[in-house]
């Protein structure tokens, strides 16, 4: 132990000027889930992204069950899911009452493997159970094959849900992230690249659709002077007061993103010769925001494996984590089916096993960021 603070995996950073726009709503007493910041927040998300619109909301995986109950997911239906991920891109898929399928990664990217979904439709359309939707997660910062994914899903014709929760910021060919799907979810959780403290946003070009998403969120009211309701709705608003933090942090979005770059430039420069040391590939169209600097390691070339690197970061305060431990291996989904990128190489469960990532805190200093690259170095070399 040491008397250092903590340092990180990514914690909150505020740029400034969020406590203007939260001073703002107290002036105007608009402290409610509506109001100026909210509006705003959702205007200048739409047009930093390029798409129809916007609707900011309470976290992320609500606005993953309201693209679900959007496309219509109802209890015995299939929905397809990248597997390594955490559990909120799929807990949705159970509120439904549906059926999760998970789907490998690939190695070039980590994200969904194409060849993995194509098996998985071809099952499963064979079957006569086509899916309703297809949930495709962007690692750690970085766009899934969107190219490829996009031409399996329009052949079968099933919707695709884009859990952007982790690549706000990040761009695939021309597009940004979160636009690719007929549905993009975003988090402004406190460890994602700008938060709320807990917030989350729906996007989509389909605006009629995102007044069907406001109106579920506000507990699907009917149009009528008293209380009235047709349908099942959720209380899943995001308030004005945080909606004021997420416009301030938006205006640092870009200055995080070039830390994050810059942090990942740095792990890369003094680990990357190492043998047995692979980064998370950037491929092709997909540009890398590197929200978390993430990587596999060879225990057989640098003698330590990835969990054991992360306990003994810990001894030193350091916060390190491994990568997820993929969705069919956990134990809520011990029932569901899988479908490995190759017959019989299940990659998402290699990655689990070997990868780390590391300390991507853009409060980090340079010096805290370099002692946790010679701590690693002395790791490998016992
Ligand atoms: C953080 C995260 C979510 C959920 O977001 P919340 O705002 O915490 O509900 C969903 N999917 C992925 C991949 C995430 O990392």
């Amino acid at each position: 132990m040491s008397n250092r603070d903590r340092i990180y995996l990514s914690s909150p950073h505020m740029g400034g000027l969020e406590q203007q726009y939260i001073a703002e709503a107290f002036e105007t007493n608009w402290i409610a889930p509506l109001g100026k910041n909210v509006d705003a927040f959702e205007t200048e998300m739409a047009s930093y992204l390029g798409c129809g619109g916007a609707v900011a909301l309470s976290s992320g995986t609500a606005a993953i069950h309201l693209s679900l109950i959007l496309l219509s997911v109802e209890k015995d239906d299939i929905v397809f899911c990248s597997s390594l991920t955490f559990v909120a891109s799929a807990n949705p898929i159970l509120y439904q009452g549906a059926v999760p399928v998970f789907i490998d990664s690939e190695p070039d990217s980590w994200n969904m493997s194409p060849e993995a979904l194509e098996r998985a439709f071809k099952t499963y359309v064979g079957k006569g159970k086509k899916p309703k939707a297809v949930v495709i997660v962007n690692l750690y910062g970085q766009s899934a094959d969107y190219d490829r994914l996009r031409k399996i899903c329009d052949y079968y014709e099933v919707p695709i849900v884009e859990d952007a929760a982790e690549s706000l910021g990040a761009t695939y060919g021309k597009q940004m992230s979160g636009t690719l799907g007929k549905f993009g979810i975003l988090s402004f959780n406190g460890n994602k690249i700008i938060t709320t403290s807990g917030g989350g946003m729906l996007i989509s070009d389909d605006v009629e659709a995102l007044s069907k998403a406001r109106h579920y969120a506000t507990q699907a009211r009917d149009k009528a002077i008293y209380y009235q309701h047709s349908t099942i709705g959720f209380n899943y608003r995001l308030s004005n007061i945080l909606a004021g933090v997420g416009r301030g942090q938006l205006k640092v979005l870009e200055d995080r993103i070039s830390q994050k770059k810059d942090i990942f430039g740095l792990y890369h420069k003094m680990l990357s010769e190492i043998d047995g040391i692979y980064f998370m590939p950037e491929t092709g169209l997909s540009k890398s925001t590197r929200w978390l600097t993430a990587m596999q390691i060879d225990s057989t070339k640098v003698g330590i494996e990835a969990h054991e690197l992360v306990r003994y970061l810990e001894e030193f305060n350091i916060e390190s984590r491994p990568v997820w431990k993929p969705l069919h291996l956990q134990p809520l989904f011990n029932e569901a089916s899988y479908f490995a990128h190759e017959v019989g190489r299940d990659i998402s469960q290699e990655l689990f096993l070997n990868g780390i990532c590391l300390p991507s805190d853009t409060n980090m200093t340079s010096e805290n960021q370099e002692f946790v690259i010679q701590l690693i170095k002395n790791a490998f070399s016992h």
